[in-house]
């Protein structure tokens, strides 16, 4: 969003999709009943109809999966070149359509213009990633192994969603596709550029609805492997129900929430630290698996960094983003705000220092949550994952550092982490001690670059391989234990 040319073009997409009605619904060939709608409203003000949906019912799962058993011999024989080139011309198509597409992320997810132009930057960069993965790989060691069923959640409502259907695609696998609940209308259209660009419409199916539908569709015998991103609590039950299949239990991959910290010493630079924080714990409201929730900060410098980031954070313009000003939006649901406030307010009850910045004036009908800092004696106070804008500070002594890693490691999660340090030593000794997925040492704690930084979590936080890395669905990963998960997951 850099020069002004760029922005005022982009205020004349927003203000040309603005009042647009989006319809979506199951895709799902032979479905011919009308099914229920629902209206789906934009989080900022809860009155901007985006569009409407109608909804899957449970017993239109067998149809789907009858669809896929007949499309799926064509799929696996269509030679991966030609895959690949589909995928690759659903990349361009998604290109060729960002303006109007910016306008649909911005409504329908509350993301600012600026998420939602990486949001679409990195679908299109999936596509392309597991196009050529597609041609890189498949050779007589990985075939495919059947039904996916892809999972989504909504706060990358198109950059997952697409991710997962790519990497199952590209893989030769007929995919059934449930987006979130939330966020179907930019699902549906990625679903209808991938048919545009050649992909068979029994080959890739969606399945609109919500929590049940894609319970229906994981406990169906036919299914052969589940792509699932979500909370850790959804992917425990999709676990469960897996492990009750006959015969060899189908694949699982995971990726799922986490409870990422960052240890800050008095080495550390101090604006680096206040920049990577902000965008870290704030960027799209804190709805990301990868936001930091929990900064450490060596006691000697941390009045001075919280002060610093208080200054900042109330420099930030939390509002509607169909302003382009905006920085920061509104959280997904109203049940999203409430379940953050009565985290704040339980620990405000605590005895905890809660500091909120100020709201924008136009924050009155959507779902908005002022971005929080509070103050903690102990991580354990947090409990699990909490999605949206607060931060958590623990302030901690030089000598109390391996106690303070090894608290960060007894979350169980294990996703992101961050450190900031100019010590090679404290580099050393936390990065060989933190269990997580992805480790940033003195740079922001972002999450998947396609390609460059494959993404995913450990205990917790994800079943591995890792979103962005190596193509998996092929025998390669049906030959391994599907489910080897941390014990203590079921
Ligand atoms: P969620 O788990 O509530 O829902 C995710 C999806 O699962 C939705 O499509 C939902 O309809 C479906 N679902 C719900 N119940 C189900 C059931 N019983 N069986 C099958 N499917 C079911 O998660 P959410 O609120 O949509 O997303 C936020 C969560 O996702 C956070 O925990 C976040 O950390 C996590 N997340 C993780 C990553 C990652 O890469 N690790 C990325 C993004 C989000």
């Amino acid at each position: 969003l850099a020069s002004e040319s760029v922005l005022a073009a982009l205020s004349r997409v927003l203000q040309a999709s603005a009042g647009r009605e989006w319809r979506a619904g199951p895709m799902v060939p032979g479905l011919s009943v009308i099914r229920p709608p629902q209206d789906v409203r934009n989080p900022a003000d809860r009155r901007d109809l985006v569009g409407q949906v109608s909804l899957t019912l449970e017993r239109d799962v067998p149809l789907a999966f009858a669809n896929a058993a007949r499309a799926a011999a064509g799929w696996r024989e269509t030679p991966p070149a030609q895959r690949a080139a589909m995928l690759k011309r659903a990349a361009d198509l998604l290109e060729g359509q960002i303006g109007v597409l910016i306008g649909l992320v911005i409504r329908e997810a509350g993301k600012s213009a600026a998420n939602a132009v990486a949001e679409i930057r990195e679908a299109v960069d999936f596509l392309r990633y597991y196009a050529d993965q597609a041609r890189a790989t498949l050779n007589e060691a990985h075939t495919p192994i059947g039904p996916v069923v892809c999972i989504s959640p909504w706060n990358f409502p198109l950059a997952i969603f697409v991710g997962q259907i790519a990497a199952a695609l590209a893989a030769g696998n007929p995919v059934l596709a449930k987006p979130a609940e939330e966020t179907p209308l930019i699902a549906a259209q990625a679903v209808s550029i991938l048919h545009q660009a050649g992909v068979p419409l029994g080959a890739l199916q969606m399945l609109t609805g919500a929590g049940e539908i894609g319970a229906a569709l994981v406990a169906h015998p036919d299914v052969a492997g589940v792509l699932f991103t979500g909370s850790t609590q959804v992917a425990k039950l999709i676990q469960r129900e897996l492990a009750r299949h006959d015969g060899p239990p189908p694949v699982l991959i995971a990726e799922t929430g986490g409870q990422n910290a960052m240890i800050v010493d008095s080495s550390a630079l101090a604006e680096q630290v206040t920049g990577d924080v902000l965008s870290s714990a704030f960027d799209s409201a804190g709805q990301r698996c990868s936001a930091l929730r929990i900064l450490c900060l060596q006691e000697d410098i941390a009045g001075r960094q919280l002060a610093m980031l208080k200054g900042a954070l109330g420099e930030l313009r939390v509002g509607n983003p169909d302003r382009l000003s905006t920085d920061i939006g509104p959280v997904i649901t109203d049940e999203a705000r409430t379940a953050i406030a009565v985290h704040i307010e339980r620990l405000r009850a605590d005895g905890c220092k809660v500091w909120q910045a100020p709201l924008g004036e136009e924050t009155g009908h959507g779902s908005f949550i002022a971005p929080t800092i509070i103050e903690i004696d102990d991580i354990a106070q947090i409990g699990g994952e909490v999605f949206g804008p607060v931060l958590h500070v623990l302030r901690y002594a030089r000598g109390d550092l391996g106690a303070v890693v090894k608290a960060i490691n007894g979350t169980g999660y294990g996703l992101t982490f961050g450190l900031h340090t100019r010590l090679d030593e404290t580099i050393a000794e936390v990065t060989g001690a933190i269990a997580a997925g992805n480790i940033y040492v003195n740079r922001n704690t972002i999450g998947a670059v396609v390609g460059v930084q494959p993404f995913g979590g450990r205990g917790l936080s994800g079943t591995g391989p890792k979103a962005g890395g190596p193509l998996y669905l092929g025998r390669l990963v049906r030959a391994r234990p599907a489910l080897d998960l941390p014990l203590d997951w079921a």
